[in-house]
């Protein structure tokens, strides 16, 4: 299906450009509809006037994607899975990334602390707020009560999205109807069970798991669930490990996000997700002396299964604190993964405050590209320093190729001084010029009228070059006397 045009968007809308959404306009409300930055339901005409009723229709199945999106929780942790319209990343982008779901035992003695930790885990890298997307709470004790209390006590803890999971439908739903209005996702429905589970996910409006290995009953088992009225599945094709087991995995999962992208096979138009953490059902772990060996086959899989975009993984390393490793590298990855192909990685211009700088604080002078700006921010931050970070525009170029460029330039940076103020805030007139830029100096001295001096060509070595190199009264002294002459 050809990606729709933000006019046939438009052509489908009121036109009236009312403003009721907020948009000046429709047109520009058509195109932000099919950047997902908002919904059909947004546009308050089209919802609320029943002439409207066949347009609306239209519209919907219009910006539906090939791989329709799934909810799983409520509130400000709801998390959504699939909704993609490619099938590589760069032939546009993907919307939403792997959602990464810890599990947890219905046995686990400590089931709210372990709750807490997963919910405020946070990692911060290169600006974004990495964190984790929800609980699958896994049926270990058997015991309906049992899952039922853990299921209760997890809500509780938490406001992450909860997966359930137990293959003994009745478990299941005595534990669903416990925290129905959480929104949690049933796992899962099999050939035997999917009438049972089905009809409660229709009646609760709850998203389910199909679970097969077997890819025409995983289809087939969708379809029916679509007829009974289910709204919202996620497949399963099964996760297997040893010799050839690995091909065969990813195998799936590609050939599910084919069908639903490349051949728009509704059926199976839904997220597909994996489960890394079968390693432990699977092999045999004799003891705990090369318990890492073990985790890392689980962290490879989740790894392989993020690379190809599947929409949700449930591992069980990461759980623990000292697992914290695992949990760092599938998350950067995912991250790596997951941006966005069509937006430059640039930061806005500008004079940015560290700590609290006195009137002789350094003004370290760097380029817009992210990747530069956040780790200097970072390094400057993580000495204690008390600085500026003047940020040049390079068109969110890295400082070495945009000195070759010409993008990092003496007039560039000059302008920048002025433009954003950067020496009303200090009492010298001293640019610290990373050390890949040392040859523009001289004719940033003459543009910017300062005393340049060369910092380090890593940021990790401005400690060391505040501790030696900065003397900003000698500095001043020698900018003096060149003002004299
Ligand atoms: S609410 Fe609907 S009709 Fe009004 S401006 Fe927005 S898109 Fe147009």
């Amino acid at each position: 299906m050809a990606r729709p045009s933000p006019l046939e968007v438009y052509a489908l809308l009121d036109k009236s450009n009312c403003k009721d959404c907020g948009y000046d306009t429709c047109m520009a409300f058509a195109t932000d509809l099919l950047e997902r930055k908002i919904r059909v339901k947004d546009c308050t005409h089209l919802i609320q006037d029943p002439k409207q009723a066949k347009n609306l229709n239209k519209l919907i199945k219009v910006v539906t994607p090939p791989q329709k999106p799934v909810i799983i929780g409520t509130g400000e942790r709801q998390c959504e899975i699939g909704g993609e319209e490619v099938l590589m990343r760069h032939q546009l982008t993907y919307y939403n990334p792997t959602a990464l779901f810890l599990e947890i035992a219905d046995e686990d003695p400590n089931i709210e602390d372990t709750a807490k930790y997963l919910t405020d885990l946070k990692i911060e890298r290169i600006g974004d707020v990495l964190t984790l997307d929800g609980i699958a709470l896994r049926c270990v004790s058997g015991d309906s009560e049992q899952f039922k209390l853990a299921a209760k006590k997890l809500t509780e803890a938490s406001n992450l999205p909860i997966m359930l999971c137990c293959l003994d439908p009745d478990l299941l739903l005595a534990a669903a109807g416990e925290i129905k209005e959480k929104k949690p996702l049933l796992y899962a429905i099999t050939k035997d069970s999917w009438e049972k589970i089905g009809t409660f996910a229709v009646q609760n409006g709850l998203p389910v798991v199909a679970v097969s290995n077997n890819l025409d009953e995983l289809i087939s088992i969708s379809a029916t669930l679509k007829k009974l009225g289910v709204k919202e599945i996620v497949l399963d094709p099964g996760t297997f490990y040893g010799p050839g087991k690995l091909a065969y995995t990813y195998d799936k999962i590609m050939q599910i996000r084919k069908a639903a992208i490349d051949n728009e096979d509704v059926n199976a138009g839904w997220p597909v997700m994996g489960v890394p953490a079968a390693y432990w059902s699977q092999v045999k772990v004799e003891s705990d002396k090369d318990l890492w060996l073990h985790q890392y086959q689980e962290v490879i899989m989740g790894a392989i299964m993020e690379s190809i975009d599947t929409s949700l993984i449930v591992l069980h390393t990461g759980q623990k604190k000292e697992e914290i490793w695992a949990l760092l590298a599938l998350m950067t990855l995912r991250q790596s993964v997951f941006s966005d192909p069509r937006v430059y990685p640039a930061v806005d211009p500008g004079l940015y405050k560290i700590g609290e700088p006195d009137d002789m604080a350094p003004i370290f002078v760097t380029s817009n590209y992210r990747m530069t700006k956040i780790p200097v921010e970072q390094d400057l931050q993580g000495a204690n320093l008390n600085c500026w970070l003047l940020v040049a525009d390079t068109e969110g170029i890295g400082i070495e190729s945009a000195v070759a460029g010409g993008q990092f330039n003496a007039g560039g940076i000059a302008e920048a001084v002025k433009e954003f103020k950067a020496f009303d805030n200090v009492k010298h007139r001293i640019l610290v010029l990373p050390g890949m830029a040392a040859r523009l100096s001289g004719a940033l001295e003459d543009e910017a009228d300062a005393f340049v001096v060369v910092g380090p060509r890593d940021s990790s070595g401005i400690p060391k070059f505040m501790e030696i190199q900065w003397k900003p009264e000698e500095f001043m002294k020698e900018y003096e006397s060149w003002s004299k002459e």
